[in-house]
Parts: C-alpha cells; structure tokens; sequence
C-alpha cells in the first residue's frame, strides 16, 4: 500500500538502527517518560502513607484514586506518546479541598500534576514521575448564567460539549469549538488557551475569559471571577493564567462571555488549483462574507489522500491539489445563503476556485465538515504520526509543509497539511510506517528552526508542555524565558505545579 515508503537506503538504515521501537504513537502502551525521555527527577518528596491519610481524611476513600488499573488513564496521554507513575489521583469538588490539597503539597513539598479531560497532545497533563495528580472531573457544576448578558460562570471541570448543549438550549453558544469538546474541560481549555475552527469568528480564550478561581501552589485562593464585560480595575491577573498548562496555579471557576447562537450555518467546499489561489480566496472571503464568516479550514492532497485511506472519506467534488472549508454563521436565512452563492460565483469568475459545492442542510453541512473533523481518528490505524501544531505568518503558511517534504524525502509514507487557514494555524503531519526516533532527530530541530526562520511559533494552540519545553528557546529570547521563569519562582517558589513542562530547566 506504502509504495513510496523506505526507497531511499540512508533512510533504510536510519529505520532499521530505530532506537525507541517499542515508543509507538496511537497503539501501544508507551515506555514511561522518565525511562523513555532524558530527564531527572526533581528534589520533590515521595508520596507517604501519612501523606495518603490526610488525603483520604480529606476527600474520602472514594475519591483518592489509588488502584492500579484505575490510575492508567490518567498516567496516559491521549496521543500515547507519554507515560506518568503517579500512584495517586485526587477528585475534589470544591475550592476549598483544592486549596488544602495545594497548601499540603505545598508544606510537604510533592509535585502535582493538575489534569482536566486529558485531551492535551503535547504531554502538559499526564505527570513525568510520581507528580500527585489533581483531577478536576468532579468539579462540574454550572454556577451562575446571566442570559441577557451572555456571561456563564461555571467550576473548571464542566466538559465544553456539556457547557454548550445547555447553552444551546438557552439561545447562546459556547465560542470555542475543538475536535476533543466531548472530553476536554473548560479549565484545561483555559490553561491551554484552546482555540479550535470558529477562532476567526470568536478568537481565543484569552478575548473570552471574563474571569477567573485560581488556587496558587501555596493554597491561596485568588478570586477574579467576574460578572462583567468592562472591568479596568487593576492588574489583569486571569490573563497570566490563561495558556500557564496548570504551571501557575490551578483553575478552579470560570466566567465566559458567550455570543448569541447564530441560527443558520451553510458552509462551501471549494477545489483550488494552488496555495496561491488559496490564499486569494481567504481574501477575499474576508472581505466579502464579513461578519458572517465563522470558520476557514484548509486542506492538501495528501491530506485528503490519508482521508481517503484511513477514514473512507472522499472529497464531494473530486481531485483537486488544494481544499478550502468556508463556513458562515448568521441569523437571516437568506441573507446569509445569498451571500454565500454570490461569493462562490465570484470565485469561479475570477478563475480563484475550480469546482466547489454549498451546502446548507444539517446532515449535508455535517457531512463536509466530517472529512475535517475526522482526520485524527485515522492516526490510530496508522503506522505513526509526527504532529506539529505549528503558527506562521500567512505567505510562509504553506512553504513549510513543501520544506519538510523535501527534507523528509521518500523516509515516510506522506507529509501533509492541514488547518486553520483564517487563524495562520497549520497541522503539520508526518505519516510513517512505524515510529522511528532516528527520523524524529531527522525532523527535529531542523522543523522548530524553520519556523523560527520564518517568525512562526512551535505551538500554535496545544501548548507547550512536556514535549516541546526543551525547543521553547529557539523562539523566544533569553529575556523572555527570564521574565517566565521570574515570574514562576515567585508564585511556585518550591516548583510543585506540574514540573518538567514548559519551562527549559
Ligand atoms: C481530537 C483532538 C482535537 C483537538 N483539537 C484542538 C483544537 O482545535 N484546538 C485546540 O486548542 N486544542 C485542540 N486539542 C487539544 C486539547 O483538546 C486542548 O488543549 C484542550 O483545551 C485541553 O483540555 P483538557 O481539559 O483536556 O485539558 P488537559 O489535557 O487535561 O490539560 C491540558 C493542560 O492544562 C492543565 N490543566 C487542566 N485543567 C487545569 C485546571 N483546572 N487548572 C490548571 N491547569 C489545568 C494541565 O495540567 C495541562 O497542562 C485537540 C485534542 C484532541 C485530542
């Protein structure tokens, strides 16, 4: 099926001297981090039976998770690429119990991993070693919504699917729509700073956060929830923690600002012959389709060939090089459906678009955005997937899919991209027959130095947690790092909140 792969007798022998064969993405167990990754554990304490006593005393035996087979999941990733040992996880329900958690780890001086829906793709929300992880799946109640102003404060643990389905029974929307909103939570969205398809239409959390619970590492609860949409006084403290991967402190309520829902979708699948054209139309939607406009998604041939192989999909209008999903949101009908087709007919005038369809019904608008939707859940049929969650500046947005390609040559079965066009978020995937970590060196650094080349960012919304902590200084100045760090010690001085990520030691 693979005929392109392993041509090339360099890249045989790269294969064949694979160091971490067993480290395989999306179908095994992976090796535990601390075996499998260079790293040393931190001077924290070992977890001891009088720790686990106050623990219990606290929340009660049901919710200290101490059984092997349950503590699997939360010592996984989702991408299975990384592994904790933790042997405890801990599910409070309140601030309170959050705090005298923290302010006991704290005097104790144990390292915690604090964990939402476990959706985090760059190893931020699994522990490295034994950190205690504090799980926020029972803090899941909806606090307050103030209708007219489109304001709902909820606890950090409410599933963003669950936060929309009863918004959308109240005429208002959540403004964050990622692939994982089944499982993610609010919380881990926030300490991500989640962005997701419709981030041109609403941005990201930090222009929705109207405020928020915080505990710090030493139990002090910070209480920034707010009511408001106007609120100058002072510091912005919730900003610090928006996109802090749970490094700052632990989130623990969470006021949204949340739009009215808009009430008719259409969205247009368009073939277009180059980037180029792409790249025209995206301008052109801009300008023509203006305040309707909710969400631009790209996609290459290879994308849509890995489509085709691993989900069973195919492209509604046939073969073209390049995809563009355009999709509006509005409240008038026709307006909206008009304003669609008249675009589309512009682009086929202007020679932008070769073929393309508009759909407006839920099942059909439903079926195209599945082919996007989708593409993920091919990962776990495939050999491996190197995934880069990379931002560049719109001309170079696609360069770097054709450099890596001619970097990779025939050493994997396809390089593909794929992404939030209207945000400069490019997916960059590397499809190979079986993990390889001599082709992972292959890549990296060689990938973070292009994007820092181009002023791009190594992450463009999943973070940078474990797995890109050591590149992080490739793309921001000494300075910078300095500042972070600065600012770390002074609200973590014994560093117990979620070691090992983000930070370069
Ligand atoms: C199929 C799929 C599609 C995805 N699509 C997108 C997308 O389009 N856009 C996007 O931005 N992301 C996407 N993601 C990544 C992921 O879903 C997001 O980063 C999400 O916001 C993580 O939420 P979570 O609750 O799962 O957090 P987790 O994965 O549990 O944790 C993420 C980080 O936040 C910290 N954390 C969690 N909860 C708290 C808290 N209450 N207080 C402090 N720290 C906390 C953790 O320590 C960790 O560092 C996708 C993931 C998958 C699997």
């Amino acid at each position: 099926m693979f005929s392109s792969f392993v041509k090339n007798s360099r890249v045989q022998s790269l294969l064949s001297k694979s160091g971490r064969g067993n480290q395989s993405l999306f179908h095994k167990k992976p090796d535990f981090t601390k075996n499998a990754f260079n790293v040393t554990r931190g001077d924290f304490n070992y977890l001891q039976n009088d720790h686990i006593h106050f623990f219990k005393s606290l929340l009660g035996e049901n919710r200290v998770v101490m059984d092997s087979s349950d503590l699997e999941k939360y010592n996984v990733d989702w991408y299975l690429q990384v592994r904790g040992n933790s042997a405890i996880v801990l599910k409070p329900k309140s601030t309170e119990e959050v705090s005298k958690i923290l302010s006991f780890c704290n005097d104790h001086k144990l390292a915690v991993c604090p964990q939402g829906g476990n959706t985090n793709v760059v190893g931020a929300a699994v522990p490295v070693f034994d950190e205690i992880i504090i799980s926020t799946e029972l803090m899941n109640e909806i606090i307050e919504l103030d209708e007219e102003a489109g304001i709902l404060t909820c606890q950090a643990g409410c599933i963003l699917e669950n936060l929309d389905n009863y918004l959308s029974e109240r005429g208002l929307i959540v403004p964050l729509d990622i692939g994982a909103k089944g499982s993610c939570h609010i919380g881990g969205n926030v300490s991500t700073n989640a962005g997701g398809m419709r981030l041109i239409r609403y941005g990201n959390m930090h222009g929705n956060i109207l405020g928020l619970e915080v505990v710090l590492a030493n139990g002090t609860i910070v209480d920034c929830v707010s009511a408001l949409k106007k609120d100058n006084s002072g510091y912005h403290l919730n900003n610090l923690f928006i996109g802090s991967e749970g490094s700052l402190g632990l989130v623990t309520k969470v006021s949204l600002q949340c739009p009215s829902r808009p009430k008719f979708r259409n969205v247009a699948f368009f073939g277009l012959q180059n980037f180029d054209k792409v790249l025209e139309t995206f301008t052109l939607s801009k300008h023509k389709l203006g305040e309707i406009l909710s969400a631009v998604e790209v996609m290459d041939t290879p994308t849509m060939d890995f489509i085709k192989e691993r989900n069973n999909q195919k492209s509604p209008i046939g073969d073209y090089p390049f995809y563009l999903m355009i999709e509006t949101s509005g409240s008038n009908e026709q307006h909206d459906e008009e304003k669609l087709n008249m675009f589309f007919e512009e682009t086929l005038e202007k020679e932008l678009v070769l073929n393309g369809t508009v759909a407006n019904e839920t099942n059909k608008i439903q079926d195209i955005w599945s082919i996007r939707e989708n593409i993920t859940n091919g990962y776990k049929t495939c050999g491996a997937v190197f995934y880069y969650d990379i931002s560049l500046p719109t001309d170079n947005y696609y360069t770097i899919v054709d450099e890596i390609r001619a970097h990779m040559g025939n050493s994997c079965v396809r390089v593909f991209g794929y992404g939030h066009l209207g945000d400069g978020n490019v997916h960059l995937q590397i499809q190979l027959e079986e993990y390889s970590e001599d082709l992972k060196r292959h890549v990296e650094p060689y990938i973070f130095e292009r994007i820092a080349a181009y002023k791009g960012s190594i992450s463009a919304e999943h973070g940078i947690g474990f797995m890109k902590a050591k590149y992080l200084k490739m793309v921001k100045p000494k300075t910078t790092l300095d500042s972070m760090k600065n600012l770390k010690i002074m609200l973590d001085p014994k560093g117990i909140l979620n070691p090992y990520k983000i930070l370069p030691e």
